[in-house]
C-alpha cells in the first residue's frame, strides 16, 4: 500500500505546483499590451529642439517610483542622472523609448507628447545601452546591426572597433558569424556590454540613453570604452546614468535622484559648492572640485 499512497501524495503536490504555474501563465496571458500606438499617431521625422519631462510620475504597482519629475534636455546636451540604487534612474530612461508610459504628467519631444507620436519613429531616434545588455540568439553581426535589414559588415567592424569589441570578436569561431546563444549566454558580461555599445554605435542615433554602460567592464576596458562613448556622444543628445562619477563631471546638467525625486540639479561645479547629496557622492568616490 505504501508505494501507491506515496504516489498519490506526490501527485497532489505536483498538482498544486501546476496550479501556481497556471495562475502565473494566465496572469501574463490576460495582460493587455500596455503600450499601444495611438490610432491617429503623428510621424516624427527629426528631432530638432528638446526633450521635456513635465511633472512625470510613475508606478509599477502601488508605490510611486518617480514623483513629479520635471526637466528639459536641449538638443546636443548631455544630462547625467546619479542616485542610489533603486532611486528610479533606469525607470526614468525606460520611459523615453516608451517601454512604459507615465502614470501622470507627460514626456515630450520637440513639445509633442510621446503618446501621440508613432512609437517606431521615437525608437528610430534612440540608441540604448542598458544595464542588462539585451542580446538575441543570433550572430554577432545580427546583434550589432539589429534593426537593419541589410547589415553592413564594414560599418559593424568600425562600430566593434570603437566599442573595443573587435579583438575578442576576431578570436571567436566564425568571428562576426558567431552565434551568441540564448540572450548572449555564450559571451561574458563585459563582452555582451561591448556588443550592445557597438550596436548603439552602428545605429548612430540622435538620442543616446546609456545606463551604467561600462559597469560590467574591467578597469582597462572601461577606460577604453568610455573614450569611445565620449566620442559618439559628441553632437548627440545623451542621458547617462553613471556609476563612476568621474565620467560625468563634464555633463551639462547633473540631476541627483533620491527615491524617485529630483533633489538637486546643476553643473558639477554648482553641485560641489552646494555641499549636498552630490558632493557627498563625490567625496565617497574621491572626487574634488578641481577634477
Ligand atoms: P535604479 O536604476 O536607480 O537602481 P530602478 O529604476 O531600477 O532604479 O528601480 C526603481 C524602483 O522600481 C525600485 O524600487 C525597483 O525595485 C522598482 N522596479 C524596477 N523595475 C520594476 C519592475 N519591472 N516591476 C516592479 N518594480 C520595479
Ligand atoms: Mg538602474
Amino acid at each position: 500500500m505504501l508505494r501507491p499512497i506515496q504516489g498519490i501524495s506526490s501527485a497532489l503536490a505536483n498538482l498544486a505546483k501546476a496550479r501556481v504555474s497556471l495562475d502565473r501563465i494566465n496572469e501574463i496571458l490576460v495582460q493587455d499590451e500596455v503600450i499601444k500606438n495611438s490610432p491617429d499617431a503623428v510621424t516624427l521625422s527629426s528631432f530638432t529642439d528638446s526633450i521635456g519631462f513635465e511633472n512625470v510620475s510613475f508606478s509599477y504597482k502601488a508605490d510611486l517610483v518617480l514623483k513629479n519629475v520635471s526637466f528639459t534636455i536641449k538638443k546636443g546636451q548631455t544630462i547625467a542622472i546619479v542616485g542610489e540604487s533603486g532611486s528610479g534612474k533606469s525607470t526614468l530612461l525606460d520611459l523615453i523609448p516608451r517601454f512604459h508610459d507615465p502614470s501622470n504628467g507627460k514626456i515630450t519631444i520637440d513639445g509633442i507628447d510621446l503618446r501621440t507620436i508613432d512609437i517606431n519613429d521615437i525608437r528610430e531616434l534612440i540608441g540604448i545601452v542598458a544595464q542588462d545588455s539585451l542580446l538575441f540568439n543570433a550572430t554577432i553581426l545580427e546583434n550589432i546591426a539589429f534593426g537593419d535589414e541589410t547589415p553592413d559588415i564594414k560599418r559593424a567592424i568600425t562600430a566593434a572597433k570603437n566599442a573595443n569589441a573587435y579583438d575578442f570578436i576576431t578570436h571567436l569561431d566564425g568571428e562576426f558569424e558567431y552565434n551568441v546563444g540564448d540572450r548572449g549566454n555564450k559571451l561574458s558580461g563585459g563582452q555582451k556590454q561591448r556588443i550592445s555599445i557597438a550596436r548603439a554605435m552602428y545605429k548612430n542615433p540622435e538620442i543616446l540613453l546609456l545606463d551604467e554602460a561600462t559597469s560590467a567592464l574591467d578597469t582597462e576596458s572601461e577606460r577604453q570604452v568610455q573614450l569611445a562613448l565620449d566620442a559618439i556622444m559628441k553632437g548627440k543628445t545623451s542621458i547617462v546614468v553613471a556609476h563612476r562619477l568621474s565620467t560625468i563631471i563634464n555633463a551639462d546638467i547633473i540631476i541627483v535622484f533620491k527615491k524617485g525625486e529630483i533633489v538637486e540639479s546643476g553643473s558639477h561645479h554648482d553641485l560641489m559648492s552646494k555641499k549636498g547629496e552630490y558632493a557627498r557622492f563625490c567625496q565617497l568616490q574621491g572626487i574634488g572640485l578641481e577634477n
